[in-house]
């Protein structure tokens, strides 16, 4: 993340898409395209996508590593919400709890499925690219979205 391993991961407001398949299952061109975002994520963008948006936490684990010992606190402030079918949403309006003052992550190696996916979110044979992500803004995943588009994806 900046090397990915500090990466961070939330996705822009309002969005927060169903995975098609897990990253294990990804085809490995896309993770390199994700990490072709390097130290651009804790230098210049300052990982703005874990202090903006909202955070999808799918299972209680995710929702255990990222709120730690806080998730009492963060549910009377209603900065974590639980939602009706089982999933957690925490407010990024401030930074996530987990994110460091380096910018890194503080729990990389567990850290949630969408922080693992951001900012490219494979359905089939279709990438979303976040559009809040300022790496890829910057074209910083270009030639990896050409090669993905080459062998038959479609990037949005
Ligand atoms: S868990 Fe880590 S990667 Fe995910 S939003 Fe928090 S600091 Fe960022
Ligand atoms: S918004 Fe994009 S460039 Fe910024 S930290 Fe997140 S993945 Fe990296």
């Amino acid at each position: 993340m900046i090397t990915r391993a500090a990466k961070p991961a939330a996705i822009p407001s309002g969005t927060s898409p169903p995975r098609a398949h897990p990253p294990d299952d990804e085809d490995p061109l896309v993770d390199e395209a994700r990490d072709a975002l390097g130290s651009y994520c804790f230098t210049a963008c300052k990982a703005s996508c874990c202090r903006s948006g909202q955070l999808p936490l799918r299972t209680p684990v995710e929702v255990a590593v990222v709120a730690g010992g806080r998730r009492a606190a963060l549910l009377r402030s209603s900065r974590l919400v639980k939602n009706p079918d089982g999933t957690s949403t925490l407010s990024l309006e401030q930074p996530c709890p987990r994110l460091g003052a380096d910018f890194r992550c503080a729990v990389y190696a567990a850290r949630p499925a969408v922080c693992r996916e951001y900012p490219l979110f494979v359905f089939g044979a279709r990438i979303v690219v976040a559009p809040a992500c300022p790496g890829a803004a910057a074209g910083l995943l270009d030639a990896h979205l050409a090669r993905l588009r080459e062998k038959g994806y479609t990037i949005i």
